[in-house]
Parts: C-alpha cells; sequence; structure tokens
C-alpha cells in the first residue's frame, strides 16, 4: 500500500485540484529548491471539505462502526504509518529541513498517536447517576462533530497524528488545514487513512496559507477547532471560532525554563539541554531556550559552549544534529533577534549566526547559538525566537529560580534538573506551565502525557487521555420509569 503521493487536496476521499485551480510552491529549505506544487484550498474548498466532513458524520459507514472497530481501524493506520515509515521520514526531513534520525522520530510518535488513541475508542464510557427509585440516570460521550483542525510547520506529521487520532476514536470526522511550509506528510497520513479503510470524508486534508485557515476556523459547519500555532493567530482562530460559539483547543508558543542546579548531574543534562533547544533547528514550541543556571555551575556552561560549537550543521537527508530553519522568514526572523542579542548585550559564547560553509549558501540555516551576559528582562529572554537559540540567565537559590521561571507570559514546558529532591519538589510545584520534567526531557514518545499551556501557550490538552475531553460531549439521559411521577 504505498499510494502516488499526493499533491492535491483530498477531500471526500479524493484526491482534488482547487475549485479556482491555485496552487503553491514547497521548498527544501536545505538548498531553497522547488520541491513540490501543491493546490491550494480556498473557502470554496473549505466548504466542500466541511460538507463531506458533515454527511461522512452521519453516513452509515462511519456513524455505526462499532467503537472497538474504530479502534482497530486506528491500528491499522498506525501500523501503515510504520511500514512507510522511510518514506515519510524521508519527505518529513525534505519538507521541513529536519535531520533524518528526527524525522524518523517523529514517525514512530505518529504511529504511536494511532495506536494510543485505538486502544480508547472503545473504552468512551458514561455514568450512572443515582437519584433513587424510580429513575435512572446515565450519561453517554458522543463525537463533538466535525474537527476543524489547524496545524504549525515544525511538526506536520506528529501535528496531524496529535489531533486527527483522538478525534476519530471519539467518532467524529475531521477537516485538517496544514502549513503552506510544510503540507506534504499531512497529505500522506490522509492518503495512508484511505489506504487502510478510513471512509471517505472522515479525514479530509486542505493545504493552504492563513486565508485557508480563516475560512476553517470560522466556518458555521464545523464544530470544534484545534488550532496549534503563534499566539497572534491562536487568539484570532479562538475569536473567529467563538462568535460561532464553537469550542477551541489552542495550542501556542513557548519559552521554556531549563533551571540547572550546580547540584545536577552535568553529563546527564548536557545531551537533553542541547537536544531540547537545537532540536528541530529549534523549531519546537516546548523547547527550552532559557537555561536559568546556578551561580557555581560554570563547568555546565563551558561543557554546553565546547558541545554547541562540535554539533554538525547540514541537509536534514545527510541525519546532521541541526538542519535549516523552514523557510528564509524563519532564518531572517532568528538572525533578526541574534542582531536584538547584541544590541542587548548579550554575549555570544557560541555560534552567533549562519554558517560559512560555502555548500549550506543556498539553504536557511543559523548556527546552534549561546548567549549570556542577559537578564530575564531582556527581550531575548522573554520573545520566542524558535531558532536553535539559547539564552543563559543566572540565579542564586530556588527562589530566584522559581521568579525567573515564573517571569514569562508563556507557560507551556519546564525541565529541571537537581539532585535534590527538595528543590526538585518546590520547583515542579511552584512552575505555572502545563508540563513539567524532572532530570527528564522529552520521555519517549511522550504521546501518553497531557500536553498544553498554562498563560499565553494556551488552553486546553492535548495528547494522552485529557484530548478525548475536546472531541466528546456529554450527553445526560433521566428516565423515569413505574410510574414514579419524577420530572412530569
Ligand atoms: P502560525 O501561527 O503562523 O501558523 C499556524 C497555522 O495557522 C498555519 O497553518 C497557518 O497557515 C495558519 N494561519 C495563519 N493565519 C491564520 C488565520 N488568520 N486564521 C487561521 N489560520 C491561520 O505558526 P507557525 O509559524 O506555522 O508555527 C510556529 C508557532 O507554532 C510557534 O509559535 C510555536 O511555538 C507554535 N507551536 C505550538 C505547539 C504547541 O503544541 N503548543 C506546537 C508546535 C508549534
Amino acid at each position: 500500500m504505498t499510494g502516488e503521493p499526493v499533491r492535491e487536496l483530498l477531500i471526500d476521499g479524493k484526491r482534488t485540484p482547487a475549485a479556482d485551480g491555485r496552487t503553491f510552491t514547497v521548498l527544501d529549505p536545505a538548498h531553497g529548491t522547488s520541491l513540490a506544487e501543491v493546490s491550494l484550498a480556498g473557502a470554496a474548498d473549505v466548504d466542500q471539505a466541511v460538507a463531506a466532513a458533515q454527511a461522512a458524520l452521519e453516513a452509515p459507514d462511519w456513524a455505526r462502526t462499532r467503537a472497538a472497530d474504530r479502534g482497530r481501524l486506528l491500528y491499522r493506520i498506525a501500523g501503515a504509518i510504520r511500514e512507510q515509515g522511510e518514506r515519510l521520514a524521508r519527505l518529513e526531513s525534505l519538507d521541513v529541513g529536519k535531520p533524518l534520525s528526527q524525522a524518523k522520530a517523529d514517525v514512530e510518535a505518529a504511529a504511536r498517536y494511532f495506536e494510543f488513541y485505538a486502544g480508547v475508542a472503545d473504552k468512551l464510557g458514561g455514568t450512572t447517576i443515582p437519584l433513587g427509585p424510580g429513575l435512572l440516570d446515565y450519561t453517554v460521550r458522543e463525537p463533538i462533530g466535525v474537527s476543524g483542525q489547524i496545524i504549525p510547520f515544525n511538526y506536520p506529521l506528529q501535528n496531524t497524528a496529535r489531533g486527527s487520532a483522538p478525534a476519530l476514536a471519539a467518532g467524529c470526522t475531521v477537516v485538517l488545514k496544514p502549513s503552506p511550509e510544510a503540507p506534504l506528510t499531512p497529505l500522506e497520513i490522509g492518503r495512508i487513512a484511505l489506504e487502510c479503510g478510513l471512509p471517505p470524508g472522515v479525514l479530509n486534508v486542505v493545504p493552504g496559507d492563513g486565508d485557508t485557515g480563516a475560512a476553517l476556523a470560522g466556518h458555521p459547519g464545523i464544530d470544534q477547532v484545534t488550532f496549534t500555532g503563534s499566539v497572534p493567530t491562536g487568539i484570532k482562530v479562538a475569536q473567529t471560532a467563538a462568535a460561532n460559539v464553537v469550542p477551541s483547543v489552542v495550542e501556542l508558543g513557548g519559552k521554556s525554563p531549563v533551571v540547572v542546579f550546580a547540584d545536577a548531574d552535568f553529563d546527564l543534562a548536557l545531551a537533553a539541554v542541547a537536544g531540547s533547544a537545537f532540536g528541530n533547528a529549534g523549531q519546537t514550541c516546548s523547547a527550552g531556550t532559557r537555561l536559568l543556571l546556578q551561580r557555581g555551575a560554570e563547568e555546565f556552561l563551558e561543557k554546553l559552549v565546547s558541545y554547541a560549537a562540535s554539533l554538525r550543521v547540514g541537509p536534514g537527508l545527510t541525519d546532521p544534529d541541526v538542519g535549516p530553519l523552514v523557510a528564509a522568514r524563519q532564518r531572517d526572523r532568528v538572525l533578526g533577534y541574534l542582531d536584538l542579542a547584541r544590541a542587548e548585550g548579550a554575549t555570544v559564547r557560541a555560534g552567533g549566526g549562519s554558517p560559512a560553509a560555502p555548500e549550506l549558501a543556498d539553504g536557511y540555516y543559523v548556527e546552534p547559538t549561546v548567549l549570556t551576559g542577559l537578564t530575564n528582562a531582556a527581550r531575548t529572554a522573554r520573545e520566542e525566537i524558535f531558532g536553535p537559540v539559547i539564552t543563559v540567565i543566572e540565579f542564586d537559590d530556588t527562589d530566584e529560580a522559581l521568579a525567573i521561571a515564573n517571569d514569562s507570559p508563556y507557560g507551556l514546558a519546564s525541565y529541571v534538573w537537581t539532585r535534590d529532591i527538595d528543590k526538585a519538589l518546590r520547583m515542579a510545584g511552584g512552575i505555572r506551565a502545563g508540563q513539567v520534567y524532572v532530570n527528564a526531557t522529552g520521555v519517549g514518545t511522550g504521546v501518553e502525557l497531557p500536553f498544553g499551556g498554562y498563560k499565553h501557550s494556551g488552553w486546553g490538552r492535548e495528547k494522552g487521555l485529557e484530548a478525548l475531553a475536546s472531541y466528546t460531549q456529554t450527553k445526560n439521559v433521566c428516565i423515569g420509569f413505574g410510574n414514579s411521577g419524577e420530572g412530569s
């Protein structure tokens, strides 16, 4: 089951050109060359996709599928993702620029999402509520309906699976809009799902730009929105959906603190801290980009600086340590922040610009960078850069570490490195963020762990069992019997 790559829209199970015939060019960020020409969905295509999803929601081949059979179907999709993993990983690496081994980890995560929610499909039971004689009261968890899903460029495989798998497990149907910068693997997941027997219209994929996303978020035919992306766009999407009384989950940006105490196991922390900040060229919402370093832990800084300088930068398919950023605009944004950092008084301890190697000149590369000499008040330390840049901020004790960690508009993830259980628990309890890792980072694929933001990092939770709350709604049924007379 390895069909031709999809370059059109996937609506109602069919490969469909855009109604107005528009297409856009997807670039290879490693070389700045064209990778593919993909159909660009407009408002008319979004209409069609939503209509297909509405029809599929009621169609017997989906609405009357037993929960256990929905689960089996999701297991099949997980299996097919693994079978086609090499192809998917290469495509993800080419499209986003990420190192091949990171793309392979994303394939595994995508498969795990389908597997995890496959196992949940037949366990979405309700409860009975004891009201006394003559009354039977029970709740049913019903699918919320059509889920509109808008995803960013940085983890297209994972984000496609992260949103669609729980929605499908709950019996919903989906219209998914990938980013114009990375639409290729979401289309492949759509193809794979159809090849595995998902009925037409249950998962529709409509690549496009911001206008396409706005048309989907504001469509009166959807019942729920899951948005992953930047804060300004998330606010617009939530407002647009709210105008139709459509609930939203918004998973937004971050500036996550990594707190390294002087008593930490530096060797254990080093690869994890660097991997979190430089993996996917720093284009990770949960990246630990604010390194809060206890005074006395300077040895860790020296190790980190040497480590960053030793990382190999290159095209994703050569499986370097750090690949290119997704687009010229993203590289330029990061280089702009490096200029700002210098203007704010930062000392550049590693990296600091585009690599000098002539063979990388056409791609969108930025060196892994370590900045010191800034306080948490600097814009460089407060704003999401979304590139391979760590800003180091010093602290003296646990109180100060906690205060700096929480002095941020964001609250997505956080990481604490210490051998002292008291400090660890104090930080874990005090940090205002959706996830706290202590002496660990990105455990496995993290599919099982509820994920989402405090503060400007968003609301609602994806991943884990908590995600299912977004895709189900509770109906209460109260029945009087035996002439109880109640409720009459
Ligand atoms: P973005 O906000 O620019 O775009 C995200 C998606 O929204 C894209 O598909 C885009 O086409 C679409 N869009 C743009 N304008 C729209 C509008 N007016 N209405 C509806 N949709 C619209 O984000 P990006 O640059 O693609 O991704 C980077 C951001 O995503 C970062 O801030 C990052 O932290 C965040 N992110 C968050 C998570 C998370 O789970 N919290 C995960 C990955 C990325």
